[in-house]
C-alpha cells in the first residue's frame, strides 16, 4: 500500500503550469479548481490528493506536515525562510525575476531611500548584504503605485514581461533573484514516507531534466 500523500499547490499560474508536469507522472486531479469550490482535490491516484491554496500558505502546510509535498514560487520560499523544508527540485515553471525598480525620471534621493514591497524579508536581506540603509514599507498589492504617488522611491516586486512597470512609468534598477517554482518536501515525511515520495521526486527530476 502506498503512503497517503497530500500535495499543496499555489493557486493560479503555478497550478496551471504544474498540472501538466504532474500529468506526466499520471497524477491528474478529478476536479478543476476553477469550476469547483472544493479546496481538497482527489486525483486519479487514490493515495494522492491536492490542496489548492494561497501561494504564501504552501510552505506553512508543508513545513508543519499537513502536506507532504508542495509546489511553491521561490519568491514565497525566500520570504518564508523555513527550516523544515527540503527544496530538492527546481520545476522551471512560472519563471520571472525579483527586481528593484524606480521611476524612469526619478529625482535624486535625499536621505534613506524608501522601498515599498510585499517581500519585506527579501528586501531587508538584499539591502543588508549591500550594507545600505533603507526604509521598507509593506504593501499587499499594486506596489507600482508607491513611487508614482510619492509613497516611496523604489519598489521590490516580481517582473515577468516588464509591461506592468512600463505602464506605470517605472524601470528596473537591479536584479535581485531569478524566480521559478520549486518542489518542497516535509523533512519528516521524506524519511517516513520515502518509499512513496522518492519515486515521485525521481520522476519529476527526470521530467524537468535535473
Ligand atoms: P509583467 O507585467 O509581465 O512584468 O508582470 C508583473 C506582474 O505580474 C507583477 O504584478 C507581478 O507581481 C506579477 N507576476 C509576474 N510573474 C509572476 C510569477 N511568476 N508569479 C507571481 N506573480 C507574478
Amino acid at each position: 500500500m502506498p503512503d497517503k500523500i497530500t500535495i499543496a499547490v499555489s493557486k493560479g499560474r503555478i497550478y496551471d503550469e504544474a498540472m501538466p508536469l504532474l500529468a506526466k507522472l499520471d497524477i491528474v486531479p478529478l476536479d478543476d479548481p476553477n469550476k469547483t469550490r472544493k479546496l481538497v482535490l482527489e486525483t486519479n491516484q487514490p493515495h494522492i490528493r491536492l490542496l489548492v491554496i494561497r501561494a504564501t500558505d504552501v510552505p506553512t502546510y508543508v513545513e508543519r506536515g499537513a502536506a507532504e509535498l508542495g509546489i511553491s514560487g521561490k519568491d514565497v520560499l525566500m520570504e518564508y525562510n523555513g527550516d523544515d523544508l527540503y527544496e530538492p527540485i527546481d520545476l522551471g515553471i512560472a519563471k520571472c525575476r525579483m527586481m528593484l525598480a524606480g521611476l524612469k525620471d526619478a529625482k535624486p534621493i535625499t536621505g534613506r531611500p524608501r522601498v515599498v514591497t510585499k517581500y519585506t524579508n527579501i528586501t531587508k536581506n538584499y539591502f543588508a548584504e549591500l550594507g545600505q540603509q533603507v526604509e521598507i514599507i509593506k504593501l499587499y498589492g499594486s506596489m507600482e503605485l508607491g513611487p508614482v504617488l510619492g509613497l516611496s522611491d523604489w519598489i521590490v516586486d516580481l517582473v515577468d514581461t516588464g509591461n506592468t512597470l512600463k505602464a506605470n512609468g517605472l524601470v528596473t534598477l537591479e536584479h535581485i533573484a531569478d524566480i521559478s517554482s520549486r518542489l518542497v518536501v516535509n523533512k519528516a515525511a521524506m524519511k517516513m514516507k520515502n518509499a512513496t515520495i522518492k519515486p515521485i521526486l525521481d520522476q519529476l527530476s527526470e521530467i524537468v531534466g535535473k
